[in-house]
């Protein structure tokens, strides 16, 4: 019998996580069960794509790097990928303000369901940390990223995982250091990372083999955590929204990749689908990070000096579903709470939301940390700044499982227009973009 393609796998995988879930919802005990005796497979799966991050991304990127015939390249990759990121995250921004404008989820939502979602989590421990997380991310200046992004320590920002950009610096360092001393004196240590990306790809396919059972925990894990089904509804314009335009998002990435790179957008899709499995299951692009590079390298065929830049640095930088969702959940905040908005309020909202998807760390929940900073940008009173969060918070979860998927998609889209621009898409066994690399 021929084995089931691992999309498939993952997705029954996430099915049967979900009902078993909602199965566990009943009985007293169901959810401790789940908690205690499902979910650590889960977690253990995202701590083994955590744990082969910093490993993959230093040998692709060094391999990356090493291979390229000189600086200039790399500096035109590295413009491109910037300019290129920036303008999608301007498109998402755009999208959700424009939906949230004209749809006005905020305007239907009733002062009872206010004061409920408010008692509710107002003063929830989730709600409140993410505000002090907020108040701290605020108290530094306007190039702090600048200086948290030059190690000072190489083998702490190794030992880091919150600490990629480090890495990347320091990569990026170290990998034109190679490019300058020449191929000749640079080629052994050139061989240990070219067969170390090799092994660490191998680990990819090795971890994605548990990748269904994992799914699995993770999504009934999700469900027995999720909070009153009946508050979830009370926000379901607000969701749909944020969901539209993830949509929409999606929508954009195809034409974009039909466009400019040429290839077949549903085959793109079907390709990276496995990457976008997975981050919906953990809501954390940099979990996923692992499994997208494999996705993009050795099923799309773009070229691993490109994809090992352009991905990471994504992973890190690149947020369009988050930028979206913020943008859609500041307007929506400010409408259910009678704050004004004007005109220049929402330009703020595209300034600060375009920053704070740069600074939003690649783990679940780290959208709404920014959402604060986006909130105070526009002059949101800082007294009311905990029940702007408790109206969203219920649907949070869901949301950010869907715009990691876009956040995603977002990068991979990206790896290809900038291989694409430069001429460089091609995977030894392709032979142009229309090619289907699993036929070739
Ligand atoms: N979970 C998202 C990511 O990892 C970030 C966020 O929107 O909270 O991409």
């Amino acid at each position: 019998m021929k084995k089931l393609e691992l999309h498939w796998q993952i997705l029954i995988g996430m099915v049967a996580g979900v009902l078993f879930g909602f199965a566990m919802t009943y009985p007293d005990w169901g959810a401790t069960f789940v908690q205690d005796w499902i979910n650590p497979l889960g977690t253990i799966f995202v701590k083994l794509l955590k744990l082969i991050a910093i490993p993959l991304i230093l040998a692709s990127l060094i391999k990356g790097i090493s291979d390229l015939k000189d600086i200039s390249q790399f500096r035109n990759i590295g413009v491109r990928t910037i300019m290129i990121y920036i303008s999608t995250t301007v498109v998402a921004i755009t999208i959700g303000l424009l939906l949230v404008n004209v749809l006005q989820p905020g305007e239907g939502i009733s002062q009872d369901t206010i004061a409920q979602l408010t008692e509710t989590y107002a003063g929830d421990e989730q709600v409140t940390s993410k505000l002090e997380e907020a108040s701290k991310q605020k108290e530094s200046g306007p190039l702090q990223f600048l200086e948290d992004m030059v190690p000072d320590n190489a083998f702490n920002a190794l030992g880091d995982n919150s600490l990629m950009l480090q890495v990347i610096f320091f990569t990026i360092f170290m990998g034109i250091s190679m490019l300058l001393i020449g191929e000749e004196a640079a080629k052994p240590l050139k061989n240990v990372f070219d067969s170390l990306n090799d092994v660490v790809l191998k680990m990819v396919d090795l971890i994605m083999l548990t990748a269904p059972v994992a799914v699995f925990a993770l999504l009934a894990n999700v469900v027995v955590t999720s909070g009153d089904p009946d508050l979830l509804l009370a926000l379901l314009k607000y969701a749909g929204v944020v969901l539209l335009g993830l949509l929409l998002m999606i929508v954009f990435y195809s034409v974009v990749v039909a466009t400019f790179t040429r290839y077949n957008p549903l085959t793109f899709l079907s390709k990276i689908t496995p990457a976008q499995l997975l981050a919906f299951s953990t809501s954390s692009s940099a979990a996923t990070l692992p499994v997208t590079m494999e996705r993009v390298e050795e099923h799309l065929g773009v070229d691993k000096d490109i994809s090992s830049f352009v991905l990471p640095v994504g992973a890190t930088i690149n947020m369009d579903g988050t930028s979206l969702y913020q943008g859609v959940a500041a307007v929506f905040i400010s409408q259910a709470l009678g704050f004004d908005l004007t005109f220049g309020s929402q330009l703020t909202i595209v300034l600060t939301a375009l920053l704070a998807s740069i600074g939003s760390a690649a783990v679940p929940g780290a959208g709404m940390v920014m959402l604060v900073i986006v909130l105070e940008a526009i002059g949101f009173p800082a007294d009311k700044l905990a029940i702007g969060l408790a109206l969203i918070f219920a649907v949070d979860r869901p949301l950010d499982m869907c715009r990691t998927v876009v956040n995603v998609t977002g990068d991979a889209t990206v790896s290809m227009m900038v291989a694409k621009s430069l001429g460089r898409t091609l995977h030894p066994k392709v032979k142009n973009w229309d090619d289907n690399l699993d036929e070739v």
